[in-house]
C-alpha cells in the first residue's frame, strides 16, 4: 500500500521511516520549496522521542547537534538581579533522556535518514482527496491509488504498526 503523508518537518519523516519499515511505500508532500535550514525553535526530545531516535539509528547525529542549552537567565528591567534557572535539574527530573535540538536541524537528520527509502516531494500540497483515492494537488497532476484500495483503505483501515 502507498502512504502519502503531508509534512516533512518532523513528524512527516519519522512516520515515513517506520511505514516503510513495515513494508509500506510512502510518499511525503511538503509546501515548502526545500528542506527548510533557518534553524526553527529548540524542541526538547524526552524519553519517548529520545528512544524512538535511537531505534532509527540517529540518536548520534541528533547528540551532536544538541543546543547544550542547560541554564536560562531572566533579566527583567527594573529588577535588582537577573534570575537564573538550572534547566538541567528541570529536564532530569522530567524525564530519564533528554536532549535539545533546533527543529530544522531535526528535520534535516530525519529527512536524511529516509530520504533514500521514501519519495519526497518539495514545493506542492494536497488539495482535495476523492472516496476513491484520487488525490489531487496544487501543482503536481493527480495520483490515483495503483489498486481499487490504495489511499482510500488507510483511511478505514489504519495498519498497526509494532
Ligand atoms: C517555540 C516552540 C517550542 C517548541 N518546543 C517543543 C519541544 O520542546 N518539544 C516538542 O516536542 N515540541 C516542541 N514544539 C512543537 C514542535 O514545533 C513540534 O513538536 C514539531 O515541530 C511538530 O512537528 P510536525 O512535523 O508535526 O509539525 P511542524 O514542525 O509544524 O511541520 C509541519 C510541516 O508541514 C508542512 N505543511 C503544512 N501544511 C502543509 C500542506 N498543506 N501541504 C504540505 N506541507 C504542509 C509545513 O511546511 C511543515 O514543514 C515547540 C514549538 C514551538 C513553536
Amino acid at each position: 500500500m502507498r502512504i502519502l503523508v503531508s509534512g516533512a518537518s518532523v513528524a512527516g519523516p519519522v512516520l515515513a521511516y517506520w511505514l516503510t519499515r513495515h513494508g509500506f511505500s510512502a510518499t511525503v508532500v511538503e509546501r515548502a520549496p526545500a528542506p527548510r535550514r533557518t534553524g526553527g525553535h529548540a524542541v526538547d526530545l524526552f524519553l519517548p522521542a529520545v528512544n524512538i531516535s535511537e531505534k532509527m539509528g540517529v540518536l548520534p547525529r541528533i547528540e551532536e547537534r544538541t543546543t547544550g542549552v542547560n541554564r536560562m537567565v531572566v533579566h527583567r528591567e527594573g529588577a535588582r538581579r537577573p534570575v537564573r534557572v538550572d534547566l538541567s535539574r528541570i529536564f532530569s527530573v522530567t524525564s530519564d533522556r533528554h536532549v535539545e535540538i533546533m527543529r530544522d536541524d531535526l528535520s534535516e537528520i530525519y529527512h536524511d535518514a529516509t530520504r533514500d527509502d521514501v519519495e519526497y516531494v518539495f514545493g506542492d500540497s494536497i488539495t482535495a482527496i476523492s472516496p476513491d483515492g484520487e488525490v489531487r494537488f496544487e501543482n503536481a497532476a493527480p495520483l490515483r491509488p495503483r489498486r481499487r484500495r490504495g489511499w482510500a483503505a488507510l483511511q478505514r483501515a489504519p495498519p498497526r504498526l509494532r
